[in-house]
C-alpha cells in the first residue's frame, strides 16, 4: 500500500485510521469518537496521544491536529519537544535517561539558522554565543511516555 495523505501528502506505509504526521482521519468519524465525548464523531486524531478528537475538542495548529490536553506540545516535523533547558549538561543528562529507557532523541534547535545541538560544529563556545536553549525532541507518540520517564527521573533526583 502506497498511499499519500489526503491532506498533507506525507507517504503512508500502511492503511492506518488516520495520518500520524497530521491527524487527518482516514476512516469514517462515526467509527472514531472523541477521546473526550463518547458520543461525538471524530474529526481528526491528536498526532501526540493517538486519540480521535470532536470538532470541539480539536486543536487545530499549522494543519495539524492535537486534543485540548496536548494542544501546546511544540512539534517540528516528526518530532515533539520534551524538554528544553538552559542548562546543557542537565539537558544531557534528560537526554541519556531517555536514550537508556529505549526513546529515540534528537537534541537540537529546528531553527533556519539550523543550530544543531548533537553532531558537529556544535561547542560549548557556540551554544553561550548563540545564546541557545539546549532542546529534546523525541518522536510524536512517544511524547507521553518520554515525559512520564523524564518526571520519574525529576522525582528521583
Ligand atoms: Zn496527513
Ligand atoms: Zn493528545
Ligand atoms: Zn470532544
Amino acid at each position: 500500500m502506497n498511499t499519500a495523505c489526503p491532506s498533507c501528502d506525507t507517504k503512508l506505509a500502511e492503511d492506518p485510521d488516520f495520518c500520524p504526521y497530521c491527524g487527518h482521519l482516514l476512516i469514517d468519524g462515526t467509527e472514531a469518537h472523541c477521546k473526550n465525548h463518547s458520543t461525538k464523531a471524530g474529526v481528526g486524531v491528536c498526532i501526540i496521544c493517538a486519540e480521535p478528537v470532536c470538532d470541539s475538542c480539536a486543536v487545530r495548529r499549522k494543519g495539524r491536529t492535537f486534543c485540548p490536553e496536548h494542544g501546546n506540545v511544540h512539534v517540528e516535523r516528526e518530532w515533539a519537544l520534551v524538554y528544553e533547558s538552559s542548562d546543557i549538561s542537565d539537558a544531557e543528562l534528560a537526554k541519556e535517561v531517555l536514550t537508556e529507557a529505549g526513546f529515540t532523541v534528537v537534541g537540537r534547535d529546528f531553527t533556519p539558522i539550523g543550530y544543531v545541538w548533537d553532531g558537529a560544529g556544535d561547542s560549548a563556545f557556540s551554544r553561550s554565543n548563540l545564546n541557545k536553549r539546549a532542546k529534546i525532541f523525541v518522536h510524536l507518540q512517544e511524547y507521553d511516555p518520554a515525559t512520564e520517564a523524564l518526571n520519574e527521573w525529576a522525582a528521583g533526583k
